[in-house]
């Protein structure tokens, strides 16, 4: 990132070098509205360059190397993320304003996720297939190429690390497009991989608009497999990219998951995690945690405490380390506070609602921690993500409806189960349509170890622990006459 007076230039980083755009774009801060950056407007060329950047490197160097050769380089990438921790967790904080301790904690992820793909790497073997005696199989896992990444702006830097550590743990090479609003901490993660020893062009960064970056990298026909995180609108634009080129692809799309309450459960745990589920980055996470369910017979204990706890979290700038800070953008607050309007004449209002509409705040794009009570399962509110600080509380008796609450909507991402009854609690897991179901805990530290993903509309695929290498390699069965 260069400076041009007072204002901040970010290129493109291809083939190991910065790259500037005629036309550039400007990066917003959200807790002030003012621009922080203009970013290169990357397109169809520089994204067929930095395709071309990524094979060339694949075919000569990186995909040629051992495992412990590319291990060495990737534990090198997370000890300079580690090394530039405080810059980094800045630029984190005031690109997608969350708040500060959020965003060192993402840092870190980001770096643990190179350590791991590191470790793991080295472990991940084919297998030998008895068939015959006179005929030896094996298998061998290769990877795919040219990986397409294409992330959204609400987790940059642990995207990074549970997407690009593996395609390059498993010897890919990748092209980045980040999400227009949060391009920073992409770039500079990139550079200092460079530094670290990554072959110039093993990880490309194309900051760009969706509509021209994104959509030239999901159709390049250069490309071996795609991932995606984000929308479901736009993961079905890269699906139909990814078949036209027969390619496969990865997609995370978000979610609509439920915490289970019942009246057994551990409420002085279960409660601050539940508040902390949706609190998190403004509750723009896709494994928030934004539906919950109750028993009937603690339903008003844990809407009054839940309550009590909201009212009591600050709202501010991501660098001043509040509990929560602004959401992304205009857009993305006016979408928060029109779905919670419409939720008015759906359920009961009983804390939040408001944008702060004078002081400071009212520059940002700040919404308060909202809850709704009494929420009806089929209604908007129980269905669509909003993808901010929203939680509706729908009460329930017993098990059976329990699960045909938490499985009635179209998303099946994550679970929290919490209950005292360990048979209840499996029984639960065995229902729930959900990639991770998680039993009186949530989210479980970022999960680098943990492999994620959903199913129904929230996508297929498997990114982290030990699944996400195998996802981004494929099987090669040799059989040899003896
Ligand atoms: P998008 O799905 O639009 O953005 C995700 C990524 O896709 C961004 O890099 C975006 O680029 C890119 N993109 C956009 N259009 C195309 C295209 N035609 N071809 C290829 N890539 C494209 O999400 P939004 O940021 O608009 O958020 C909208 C909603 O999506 C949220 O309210 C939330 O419900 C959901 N969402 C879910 C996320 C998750 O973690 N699962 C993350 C983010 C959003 P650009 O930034 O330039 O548009």
């Amino acid at each position: 990132m260069t400076a041009t007076g007072e204002r901040l230039r970010l290129d493109a980083l291809i083939g190991g070098e910065p790259v500037a755009t005629v036309e550039t774009f400007e990066n917003v801060d959200p807790a002030t509205g003012e621009t922080l950056a203009e970013v290169a407007r990357g397109g169809r060329e520089e994204i067929d360059q930095a395709v071309a950047a990524a094979r060339d490197v694949f075919e000569k160097d990186w995909s040629r190397r051992s495992p412990a050769e590319r291990a060495n380089v990737l534990q090198r990438i997370a000890e300079s993320i580690r090394n530039h921790q405080s810059e980094l967790e800045e630029m984190e904080s005031l690109d997608t304003g969350k708040p500060l301790s959020q965003a060192r904690t993402d840092i870190e992820i980001s770096a643990r996720y190179f350590d791991f793909y590191a470790r793991t790497v080295e472990a991940l073997y084919g297998d030998t297939v008895p068939l015959s005696e006179n005929v030896f199989v094996y298998t061998l896992r290769e990877p795919h190429g040219v990986t397409g990444h294409i992330i959204p702006w609400n987790y940059p830097a642990q995207m990074i690390g549970r997407s690009i550590a593996p395609a390059l743990a498993t010897g890919n090479c990748c092209v980045l497009k980040p999400a227009e609003e949060a391009p920073l901490s992409s770039v500079r993660i990139a550079q200092l991989a460079l530094e670290a020893g990554l072959p110039a062009g093993a990880f490309n960064v194309v900051p760009g608009l969706g509509e021209e970056a994104g959509a030239a990298l999901a159709s390049h026909k250069g490309v071996d497999h795609l991932s995606f995180t984000g929308s479901t609108e736009v993961g079905r634009l890269v699906l139909k990219a990814a078949a036209e080129n027969i390619v496969p692809a990865t997609v995370e799309l978000g979610g609509k998951s439920p915490n289970i309450v019942f009246a057994d459960a551990d409420l002085e745990k279960a409660i601050p995690t539940i508040v902390r589920s949706i609190a998190q980055n403004a509750g723009q996470t896709c494994s928030a945690g934004s539906r919950l369910l109750v028993e009937r017979g603690v339903h008003a204990e844990v809407r009054d405490e839940i309550a009590r706890r909201f009212e009591g979290l600050t709202l501010g700038p991501g660098l001043d380390d509040p509990d929560v800070g602004p959401l992304i953008t205009e857009k993305q607050r006016s979408r928060v506070a029109e779905l919670v309007e419409q939720g008015r004449d759906q359920a009961r209002l009983i804390v939040g609602g408001e944008a702060p509409a004078n002081g400071p705040l009212a520059r940002g794009f700040f919404f308060p921690p909202t809850l709704f009570d009494d929420v009806v399962p089929d209604t908007p509110i129980a269905q669509q993500e909003i993808f901010g600080p929203v939680i509706g509380v729908i009460p329930f008796n017993g098990e059976d409806e329990a699960a045909g609450i938490a499985n009635a909507t179209s998303y099946g991402l994550v679970a929290g189960v919490w209950t005292r009854d360990v048979g209840k609690a499996h029984r639960l897991v065995r229902e729930i349509q959900a990639g991770q179901v998680f039993v009186n805990t949530y989210g479980a530290g970022g999960g680098v170890e943990l492999p994620f993903g959903g199913r129904k509309l929230s996508g297929f695929g498997r990114e982290k622990g030990f699944e996400g290498l195998l996802g981004f390699t494929r099987l090669k069965t040799v059989a040899v006459a003896l």
